[in-house]
């Protein structure tokens, strides 16, 4: 049976993610953005009310609302207040998400009780990417090497959320120059270093470093999955994060989109408001629509993976579609804002600079499209 009804416990989380947002994220956004700093006041208060680790079990101190479609709906609401911020509270999820999915039981008793400390925010690095590595992430050059209870580990990532922020890096390397495999490094081990901090175009909320790793210790407790599984890591985490990028990515629409409807009403020209002209009203239903649209592809890949359905497609669909969409309405904002729509005085102007990174991160939109034209080629069962 299909509903669309969300649960009393969702609507509860939604509401409690729509306040904070609008009374913590929003009122900064345009502060972080210029100065490019971790909103560490806003992760604190998050993590007090524990929006950024409700859906860990409660054994390991989580809130225990596992559901993604749940996070989903709770993302959507803090990305229309700031999609960097936004980012930035799911942190910590770049890594205990994947001890999560893929983690022994005591890698899961050890790691996630540190992230899920309402007391400390705590976030995660998770370091795949390499100057000749990006949409290919086989071709990855950095290595490990086995040395009695240790690997040795070298190489440089670069494009490193939250690297130099994070307690906890996931670092992918080639054992014995093959088998990709994951391994959890504390911040802080010698070897592990961080260059400087990236100025990019937006989420400039969300910082971004290269990390270098020369003769790193990694203890063997600390790989995550068999040698050889660090590619199924990946690709299992990118099929959870999915959903939840596009997420963000339906939260900076709407946020636009409302922005642009409330200014089309108001603002007149030739002797009406803007919105009366049907180039203008017509833009802003397809932007309702597509929107409508996204949000039900992402609840629908979000639904999947609750019900331990193979979703990789599903996720894909989202992403792709959700990211795109996006990229369009927040242009189209820009559009009806005329002249004010590029000025920093204005919203929407940074909101189309989040959603061009949200064509990129987790997967850019031509990936997204590789992935779904494979799987279309082997029906998934
Ligand atoms: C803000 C931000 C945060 C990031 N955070 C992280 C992080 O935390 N951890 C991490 O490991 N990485 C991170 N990345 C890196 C990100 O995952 C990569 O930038 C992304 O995967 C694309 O890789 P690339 O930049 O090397 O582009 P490339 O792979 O060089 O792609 C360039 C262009 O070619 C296209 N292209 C490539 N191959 C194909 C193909 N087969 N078919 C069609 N088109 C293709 C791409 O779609 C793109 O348009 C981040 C990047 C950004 C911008």
């Amino acid at each position: 049976m299909v509903s669309f009804q969300l649960s009393e416990e969702q609507e509860q989380m939604r509401k409690t993610a729509r306040e904070f947002s609008r009374a913590e994220i929003r009122p900064v956004a345009a502060h972080y953005d210029e100065t490019e700093q971790v909103p560490w006041p806003v992760l604190e208060r998050a993590s007090k009310l524990g929006l950024t680790t409700y859906r860990y079990p409660e054994k390991y101190g989580g809130g225990g609302i596992e559901s993604l479609l749940t996070a989903c709906v709770i993302t959507e609401e803090l990305s229309h207040g700031c999609a960097g911020i936004a980012n930035t509270l799911l942190g910590c999820d770049t890594v205990a998400i994947p001890i999560l999915l893929t983690g022994t039981e005591s890698q899961k008793e050890r790691w996630l009780p540190l992230f899920c400390d309402p007391n400390k925010v705590r976030l995660g690095a998770f370091a795949l990417t390499e100057a000749e590595a990006g949409s290919d992430v086989a071709a990855l050059r950095a290595t490990a090497k086995r040395d009695g209870n240790f690997y040795i580990l070298n190489g440089r990532k670069q494009y490193i959320s939250f690297a130099g922020i994070a307690d906890l890096y996931l670092v992918f390397a080639k054992v014995d120059g093959s088998e990709i495999t994951a391994f959890l490094v504390e911040a802080g081990t010698p070897g592990l270093s961080v260059g400087n901090k990236e100025k990019k175009m937006g989420m400039r909320a969300s910082q971004l470093c290269e990390v270098m790793l020369d003769d790193v210790r990694v203890p063997v407790q600390n790989r995550l999955g068999q040698e050889g599984q660090g590619f199924y890591v990946a690709m299992k985490t990118f099929e959870y994060n999915r959903p939840l990028i596009s997420s963000l990515a339906i939260g900076v629409a709407r946020a636009a989109y409302e922005y642009a409807l409330t200014y089309a009403k108001q603002r007149v020209q030739f002797n009406r408001p803007i919105i009366a002209n049907q180039a203008i009203s017509f833009l802003l239903a397809d932007m309702a629509t597509n929107i409508e649209a996204a949000r039900l592809l992402v609840w629908k890949a979000a639904w999947m993976i609750d019900q331990g359905l193979p979703a990789n497609a599903a996720a894909s669909m989202a992403k792709g579609y959700a990211a795109d969409l996006a990229m369009q309405v927040t242009t189209d904002a820009v559009q009806i804002l005329g002249g004010n729509g590029l000025m920093r005085d204005y919203p929407v102007e940074k909101w189309m600079r989040d959603a061009k990174i949200l064509q990129i991160v987790e997967g850019t939109s031509q990936i997204q499209r590789m992935i779904i034209s494979q799987l279309l080629a082997v029906p998934q069962t």
